[in-house]
């Protein structure tokens, strides 16, 4: 994948300049439909195969747009929709289907799983080269070594907006203060290690941190990802950082905010990803890109 396309600035309303995910991914999406066409033109077709189990709507929705950016981009997608009362030991059984079946370039599981389910025993069992969520110890091993093979798609997002952002500003993550605020396997952790990977300097906040504005504010990169509404205050932001917002939180009016206060931070930040907007899009663009790359990779072909 390249970095070539650009993609225009514009700002946020408190002054920051937008860190325009939606763009961004747009423009990833368009690297990788010609990648793919180049594939095609070769006898190869990347296929993601997608197992939703239970009736969460969010799941659904998610489910729903990996399977539309998969036909933007000619990926072929298989799609699962098992019922609520699955178990491990079935989704297990199609799993290993999928690891078997050399036309399934990447199986994802769409997390949370209903309870019941061995969540851990399924991340496990999946084949660590289809493992395009990354969520799988051999993957999140590679990543703590700083060998990154198939990365989780919503940090490795978040390291592209930064990447994007930055090139034509002259500005890069190496040297850097960072502060992510959580540490979860699918976001917060691997976050940590992308960015300590690019030479920052990293802090990593979780609940039981005591003075999260404290840390906050001496950070020049901030990840916001604590799955907390307007958690991060806009006084917290120093002036000049840049911030990141992956926290999603659809309020009683439908809207879509995240874990920043959108409007205070961007008077003091010099750029901000928005909710909705911003690393949402990227995660997806980002399943795509690591379905491509596994395709590519098991199947021998660098096109
Ligand atoms: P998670 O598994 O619930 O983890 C949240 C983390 O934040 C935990 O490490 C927790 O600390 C920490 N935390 C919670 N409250 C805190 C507080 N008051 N101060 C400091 N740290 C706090 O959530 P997740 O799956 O990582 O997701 C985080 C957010 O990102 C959610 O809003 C989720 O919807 C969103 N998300 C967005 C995308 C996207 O594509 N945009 C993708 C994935 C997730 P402890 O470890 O101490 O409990």
């Amino acid at each position: 994948m390249t970095d070539s396309a650009a993609v225009a600035s514009s700002r946020a309303p408190g002054g920051a300049e937008l860190i325009d995910g939606k763009a961004m991914a747009a423009a990833i999406r368009g690297e990788l439909r010609e990648t793919v066409e180049r594939l095609a033109e070769n006898g190869t077709r990347p296929g993601l195969a997608v197992a939703l189990v239970g009736e969460d709507p969010a799941s659904a929705v998610y489910v729903g747009g990996k399977i539309k950016a998969c036909k933007e981009i000619g990926i072929r997608s298989i799609e699962a929709r098992l019922p609520a009362e699955t178990t491990t030991a079935q989704l297990l059984a199609l799993i290993d289907e999928w690891n078997a079946d050399d036309a399934v370039d990447g199986i994802l599981v769409q997390l949370p799983l209903p309870k019941g389910i061995d969540t851990q025993a399924v991340v496990e069992r999946i084949a660590p080269d289809k493992d395009v969520d990354g969520f799988g110890a051999d993957n999140l091993g590679r990543l703590a070594q700083g060998k990154p093979r198939l990365v989780a798609c919503t940090p490795w997002g978040v390291m592209e907006m930064l990447k994007r952002w930055g090139k034509p500003h002259g500005w890069s993550v190496a040297g850097k203060r960072a502060v992510v605020i959580g540490r979860s396997i699918t976001v917060g952790r691997p976050m940590a290690l992308l960015l300590l990977g690019a030479d920052a300097t990293v802090t990593i906040c979780h609940s039981r941190t005591p003075d999260l504005a404290g840390a906050v504010r001496q950070a020049e990169i901030v990840v916001a990802a604590a799955g907390q509404r307007h958690l991060v205050k806009g006084d917290w932001i120093a002036e000049g950082a840049v911030v990141i917002d992956v926290g999603i939180h659809r309020g009683d009016d439908g809207k879509l905010t995240g874990d920043v206060e959108f409007g205070p931070a961007s008077a003091r930040a010099r750029a901000i990803s928005p909710v909705p907007g911003g690393v949402g899009p990227m995660t997806i663009a980002m399943l795509m890109a690591n379905t491509v790359s596994a395709c590519q990779g098991r199947r021998g072909t660098g096109v």
